[in-house]
């Protein structure tokens, strides 16, 4: 294999990083410290040749191959063992087009630095929450935050992208060309190429006002009810995540530190005018703390990043709901009330306004019906408490699992089985095989939620 890394070396403009490399430690670590992966090869990509050339070493050397975007992948998905890792991180630009607000970026870019990029032209990309998240995994899952409601998912913003597939041909994917692929990668994951660059449509948000309110957890039940009628009447411009959380400490005041509550983060995108009028329903509920305010829009995409820090130990699990009914309300305060570790949360994203006006077969994306997409998560810095976080995740989990729709959105997943996989894509899993057989038949890109040839 030597002399065939060197070969490949030559091609690359990028470098290639093995395992007796002083930096291969630094390389091969992903987001979520509880992935120990060794990878045999990484490719620092800079350009779509290099990527070309390793998904042609990876196939021709019959190579497990994983694709890191931002390498956040709750399962680790962006690393593997024994294989070669294709590390887009090299491959960065933002062009913001203000003839049409459209948006490339490149396919190892973060949220953060999209945001930065078009915040300037008072612009923004429906993403995420954090904005250290890649633009890859997060774009080809579906991508739920902020601006769902106003504007969709991510992928309802996503024009066309361009493509690096197993056989090593490029293509670029949109409604008009390779409208099936293009489908397919609008929630299918990694599973069909490897995406080099994405085109965005961007809207007009620079300023939004937002933030969160608390409530203690006893009154999660109450609460849970009163978000559940108020968020399916507001207007699409007033988006806002419920969540089961602990305060951990600073910048929060210490009255909070170590408590239990129910949360809900809010981002209104309408006219700031009328902003404090949209909230007096919110405050008329009494939180117990409240930060509300105007802010430029990337202060709410990074209000949690110091808190979220690389490298901490990441238990995931998920799902969606069609209601929060009063079942539901009664194990989000039981397992509410004993959450193990100050970072380990519980959220529910509102799929609603934009994001569910779209058919849950336009796209691969397929619980546009389901009103809210649920995670939670275990975190912890310390490695010993992984059984701790692990098995109260797990546990609220099963408490709340019968109570849901049945599948989970792909990116809040670890490796959960083929089952689960199916269900996250329901109706849209045959027509997925299909295309996945069409454009990767020997399954080069299976580290991901897996979509088998068929
Ligand atoms: C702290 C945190 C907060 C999050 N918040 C949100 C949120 O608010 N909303 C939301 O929707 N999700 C959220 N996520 C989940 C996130 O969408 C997934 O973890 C996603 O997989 C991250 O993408 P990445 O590129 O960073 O991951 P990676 O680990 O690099 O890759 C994940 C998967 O995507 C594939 N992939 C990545 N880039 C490419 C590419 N360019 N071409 C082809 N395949 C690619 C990889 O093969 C892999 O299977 C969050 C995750 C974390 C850790």
């Amino acid at each position: 294999m030597e002399s065939e890394i060197e070969i490949l070396a030559s091609k690359l403009r990028g470098k290639i990083v093995i395992p007796s490399d002083t930096d291969y430690n630094d390389s091969r670590r992903v987001y979520n410290g509880m992935i120990d992966k060794h990878p045999r090869l990484i490719v620092m990509c800079m350009d779509v040749a290099d990527v070309i050339a390793s998904v042609n070493f990876g196939r021709e050397n019959s190579l497990l191959v994983a694709i890191r975007g931002g390498g956040h992948n709750g399962g680790g998905l962006g690393v593997c063992d024994d294989g070669l890792v294709i590390d887009l991180s090299g491959i960065k630009f933002v062009r913001v087009d203000t003839s049409d607000n459209t948006v490339r970026v490149g396919g190892g870019n973060l949220w953060g630095e999209v945001d930065h990029a078009t915040h300037p032209f008072g612009l923004a990309i429906p993403a995420g929450i954090i904005s250290t998240t890649g633009v890859g995994g997060l774009t080809l899952g579906g991508g739920v935050g902020h601006l769902s409601r106003k504007y969709g998912l991510t992928i309802d913003n996503l024009l066309e992208a361009d493509m690096v597939l197993a056989d090593g041909s490029f293509v670029t994917v949109s409604a008009k060309q390779n409208s099936d692929l293009f489908w397919a990668i609008r929630g299918g994951g990694g599973n069909f190429g490897i995406v080099t660059s994405f085109k965005f449509q961007a809207h007009k948000v620079k300023t939004v006002f937002g933030g969160p309110t608390l409530w203690p957890i006893e009154k999660t039940e109450e609460i849970m009810k009163w978000y559940q009628d108020f968020i399916s009447n507001a207007p699409d411009e007033l988006n806002g995540f419920i969540a089961t959380l602990i305060i951990p400490g600073a910048p929060f005041p210490e009255h909070l530190h170590n408590k239990q509550f129910c949360g809900i983060v809010w981002c209104y995108t309408g006219d700031m005018a009328k902003a404090k009028e949209a909230f007096k329903p919110i405050l008329a509920m009494n939180p117990l703390f409240e930060h509300v305010g105007e802010m430029p829009y990337p202060s709410v995409q990074t209000l949690f990043d110091g808190l979220f820090p690389h490298g901490m130990q990441w238990y995931w699990r998920a799902d969606f709901f069609n209601e929060l009914g009063p079942e539901l309300g009664k194990q989000h305060l039981k397992f509410g009330s004993k959450i193990p570790t100050p970072l380990s949360q519980m959220h529910l994203y509102p799929i609603s306004g934009a994001a569910s006006r779209v058919g849950a077969e336009d796209t691969a994306w397929a619980y546009r019906d389901a009103n809210y997409c649920g995670v939670i998560v275990g975190v912890d810095p310390d490695p010993a408490n992984t059984d701790k976080i692990t098995t109260w995740c797990k546990e609220y989990w099963e408490a709340l699992h019968p109570y849901s729709s049945g599948g989970a959105y792909s990116n809040f997943m670890m490796d959960e089985g083929q089952e689960r996989v199916q269900a996250s894509y329901k109706h849209n899993y045959n027509r997925l095989t299909k295309i996945k057989k069409q454009y990767d038949p020997d399954n080069l890109f299976r580290v991901n939620q897996n979509i088998k040839p068929n």
